[in-house]
């Protein structure tokens, strides 16, 4: 009886434990990215809907356009203000809430469809891929893109051009791959191979490094250059022959300086950067994702840095981004909002805690949160697609309970999210849920 008694109890922990957890976007399981309403070839629909009482953060000028409607039809916003919503559409009162467009993440090293749900979920709309295993970035961005997930759109960067690419599971993906197996991944040639077959397989980006890991003692040093000049100069040429920007991992202010010089597109990180390394990044005009959240996160106990040497450079490194962000802002570098996160189940920070850093260090709410939508967009030559809240753009949209250009800290808590008009989250508010059913 008694024993019976607890087995039943137990059931039905673990049933209610399995039913939580399938319906918690903040720790979808990797495939677990079922959602409601597709059309018969399991394409997630976008809904036509007209937000009605809307209040939209103009990011080219930080006006708010008070009390309109916003329509959005095939994924795109088809008109925004006083009209009346077309009666064809649904229509959802969103009761004075706060409109901005989705947030973009410059460093992203989600690789399940889990971490990509996660990234939606907080905001982020657009993602620039900082390299994952197996070109599986390039796999979900063709997902988002067919529809078959709502998702941050991705600009895949396929496998990492790195000396160590040999020792990860990497390779096992594809065939042209295999040789760099035994040896590490040095040598102009072998550089432009891994850099074309890269682009064959649909890298938008590619991603390179000049010099070691700051969270780690294995591999090249932070401050040691891991590419001759001449190495990192063939990555540029073969990238450049397609069209294809280039994105170095750098920490020291050596090789810093070095990847500026060789024509990286951006510098990821840099967190040893000094005056004079600020000073080439302006004059060449690179662009600076200093990613500097994540670096606060190695003094905490989560899954994505956890090493004691993380943890002993901690302080310096906090210090020296804090400082140079600060500086680098004045002298007007384009310094843009990115994690370095793979966003897994048990990732904490987020693109908010970088715009939020961005005004700790001098940006006034306006500018981080143009780091994060605007600038971004332009940066990456996306401005035609997304970026902003504007007729014609995608349909790309965060909606916070108040406005975040007063109160920033509000942009870790958005009520909903759409990207390419495709409801990302819709979380329950009072009685209902922010997008109604949908
Ligand atoms: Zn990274």
């Amino acid at each position: 009886m008694l024993l019976s008694r607890v087995i039943s109890i137990l059931l039905s922990l673990l049933f209610i434990q399995s039913v939580a957890h399938a319906q918690d976007p903040y720790v979808l399981a990797p495939l677990d990215v079922r959602e409601a309403k597709t059309n018969d070839m399991g394409v997630l629909d976008q809904p036509y809907m007209a937000l009605t009482n809307a209040n939209v953060v103009d990011v080219r000028t930080g006006n708010i356009l008070r009390d309109v409607t916003l329509v959005l039809q095939d994924g795109k916003i088809s008109s925004i203000g006083n009209d009346m919503p077309p009666q064809d559409a649904q229509i959802i009162d969103i009761k004075g809430y706060y409109v901005t467009p989705g947030l973009f993440e410059g460093h992203f090293h989600g690789a399940t469809a889990g971490d990509a749900k996660r990234a939606l979920v907080s905001g982020v709309t657009t993602a620039k891929g900082a390299s994952v295993d197996g070109f599986m970035d390039v796999a979900l961005s063709r997902m988002v893109d067919a529809g078959y997930m709502a998702g941050p759109e991705i600009m895949p960067a396929g496998v990492y051009v790195t000396p160590e690419l040999g020792n990860t599971t990497a390779i096992l993906a594809d065939e042209r791959l295999y040789k760099y197996a035994n040896r590490e991944l040095y040598g102009e040639e072998a550089l432009r191979d891994v850099v074309s077959i890269n682009i064959d397989r649909g890298a938008k980006w590619i991603k390179t490094r000049s010099s070691g890991l700051s969270s780690r003692t294995s591999g090249p040093d932070a401050l040691e250059q891991a590419y001759t000049d001449s190495e990192l100069g063939a990555v540029m040429d073969e990238a450049s022959k397609y069209n294809i920007p280039v994105s170095c991992h750098s920490h020291g202010v050596e090789v810093i300086i070095a990847a500026i010089n060789a024509g990286c597109t951006s510098i990821e990180h840099a967190s040893y950067i000094d005056d004079e390394g600020l000073r080439l990044m302006k004059e060449k005009g690179t662009l600076w994702i200093p990613t500097y959240i994540s670096v606060t996160g190695f003094e905490l106990p989560h899954d994505d840095y956890t090493t004691t040497i993380a943890r002993q450079r901690h302080p310096h490194l906090v210090e020296n981004l804090a400082r140079m962000i600060r500086k680098g802002h004045e002298m007007g570098i384009t310094i843009l909002t990115a994690v370095d996160s793979s966003y897994g189940p048990e990732s904490v920070y987020r693109v908010s805690g970088e715009i939020n850093a961005f005004i700790d260090f001098g940006m006034t709410p306006l500018e981080a949160l143009q780091a994060a939508t605007i600038k971004s967009a332009e940066a990456y030559g996306m401005a035609d697609k997304t970026g902003a809240v504007e007729v014609g753009l995608d349909a790309d949209l965060v909606l916070f309970d108040r406005d975040p250009l007063l109160q920033p800290s509000v942009i870790h808590n958005p009520l909903a999210v759409i990207s390419n008009g495709r409801i990302g989250l819709n979380r329950h508010v009072g009685a209902g849920r922010v997008l109604g059913d949908n």
